[in-house]
């Protein structure tokens, strides 16, 4: 079921950042239950906050006492995100990882191994769909160049991604989109801070943690998220974590999300 990909660099050392949600609701015993937690990485893991060497002295600790797992679930590819662990230092890595907000990889021997029968099935529906929806790719193209100054990106997961110039325009450019959907349903958008790229609707971060969660064998009983966007919204949900939280950085529409189903949200210092 699972194949290796590629070397993963050597990690240590330390940062900071502001996750003192998950280390009040982690530390509370009522959640002694937890066995899976799931965090997203930019803006939640790494940003400009505290206490991100906390966090992993909770890890170590919960997964030394509690058996606990850790998955990072993240919209980077892996080329990208080692890099960034790399470079800030982390001294320990995740025992999973949700990559590009679809994909399933389990760390073996610091090694990720992709879920083969998870991910061949993701390439395949999403080269299916993508092609499948020619006009969409027409009228977005259209507006994006007539009426922005975002940015296309050329990117492996999908046939056009967008870099908006600024959180305004980003808001526009949701808007835009969140109007076409509705003629394509299968067609899902993925947003975080001012990009944009396209999913099939069955494939986020909420359905690669519940794959996650099927190898473990734990369900969202046992499960914590948390997470700062747009793109996290699917995983900060009931059928994946009964546990949810958002860091102090968190947008408004994942604080209200969050605070709505009675989950924690992070408050700065
Ligand atoms: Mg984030």
């Amino acid at each position: 079921m699972f194949k290796s990909n590629e070397n993963l660099a050597t990690i240590g050392g330390s940062d900071r950042l502001s996750i003192e949600c998950l280390k009040v609701s982690i530390e509370s015993p009522v959640h002694m239950s937890v066995k899976l937690i799931s965090t997203d990485f930019d803006g939640t893991l790494v940003g400009a906050h505290e206490g991100l060497e906390h966090f992993f002295e909770l890890v170590k600790e919960q997964r030394k006492r509690h058996n606990v797992e850790w998955v990072i679930n993240t919209g980077r590819n892996w080329e990208s995100l080692v890099t960034e662990m790399h470079d800030r230092s982390f001294p320990i890595l995740p025992d999973w990882l949700v990559l590009v907000e679809r994909e399933v990889y389990k760390i073996c021997r610091d090694h990720p191994v992709g879920d083969y029968d998870w991910n061949n099935c993701c390439e395949e529906v999403h080269t299916s769909l993508f092609n499948s929806v020619p006009d969409f790719w027409t009228s977005l193209t259209e507006f994006i160049v007539e009426q922005t100054s975002a940015e296309t990106i050329s990117e492996e997961h999908s046939p056009i991604a967008i870099r908006a110039s600024n959180d305004d325009e980003a808001d526009r450019i949701h808007h835009f989109i969140h109007g076409l959907l509705p003629s394509y349903p299968q067609l899902a958008m993925m947003r975080n801070s001012v990009y944009f790229r396209f999913a099939h609707e069955a494939y986020h971060k909420g359905s690669g943690l519940q794959r996650v969660q099927e190898h473990l064998e734990v369900g969202p009983e046992a499960t914590m998220v948390i997470g700062d966007h747009y793109n996290d919204i699917p995983m900060l949900d009931s059928t994946c974590a009964h546990f949810i939280a958002c860091p102090s950085n968190a947008i408004p529409q994942v604080r209200s999300h969050v605070k709505e189903r009675g989950g924690i949200c992070g408050h700065a210092a």
